[in-house]
């Protein structure tokens, strides 16, 4: 039997190496991090594209903080949340909120049991990983359709910008101000936007071809 070894950090005066790892913002990449993060709980081994993917949904749609428990129930079945909680060092109550904002996307689902000795319900959770690739999906088609929209409204109208850039408005809006800054009362001047829209251009054709990818 192999015990697992603790991770080996070059001993630097006092810090002690969960000090080390909670106050470094390093460009370490995060994703290897998850066992070195909850050294409690396993996790099973993904592809990073993978990894990625489910992160960026859950973070999109519930948060960041909410991402290793949907990593963690990869590869696992119905797990009570009292464990969720102790592997990923969670309080019991902030488990459960993270577990039901999953559950409100269908990113989670659950069963409950009547615990025999205690009395009580107990959830246990599962991943609903087949929903991921259709989350993704919609995230992305939303920012498409906003993006479009925002595009649109550029390439639609001249906008006027204060010189000491407090505010950006359309012609019709700075008409109404007689074209000068409500806050600061400086002239407004026409702003190109030619750089706006090309930049709004280039990311619908990004995401056009991650969409079809
Ligand atoms: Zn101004």
């Amino acid at each position: 039997m192999k015990k697992p070894k603790p991770t080996k950090t070059k001993n630097r005066g006092k810090s002690s190496s969960a000090k080390a790892i909670s106050t470094t913002k390093n460009s370490e990449d995060p994703k290897d991090n998850l066992s070195t993060k909850f050294p409690k709980a396993k996790f099973q081994k993904i592809s990073n594209e993978r990894r990625e993917l489910i992160a960026n949904v859950v973070k999109e749609l519930v948060s960041e903080e909410a991402t290793p428990i949907v990593l963690y129930l990869i590869g696992k079945t119905k797990v009570s949340e009292f464990v969720i909680a102790a592997d990923l060092d969670f309080e019991i109550h902030k488990a459960r909120n993270l577990l039901y904002k999953l559950l409100e996307h269908n990113i989670l689902y659950f069963h409950r049991k009547k615990d025999k000795i205690k009395g009580w319900y107990i959830c246990y959770w599962d991943f609903n990983e087949k929903i991921i690739t259709f989350l993704d999906e919609k995230i992305k088609s939303g920012k498409l359709t906003k993006l479009k929209e925002r595009l649109e409204k550029e390439s639609s109208s001249t906008f006027y910008m204060c010189k000491n850039a407090c505010t950006r408005m359309d012609f019709e809006k700075a008409m109404e101000f007689n074209f000068k800054c409500p806050e600061c009362g400086e002239l407004m001047d026409e702003q190109n936007n030619s750089r706006t829209v090309e930049f709004l251009q280039e990311r619908i054709k990004e995401l056009n071809s991650e969409i079809n990818k």
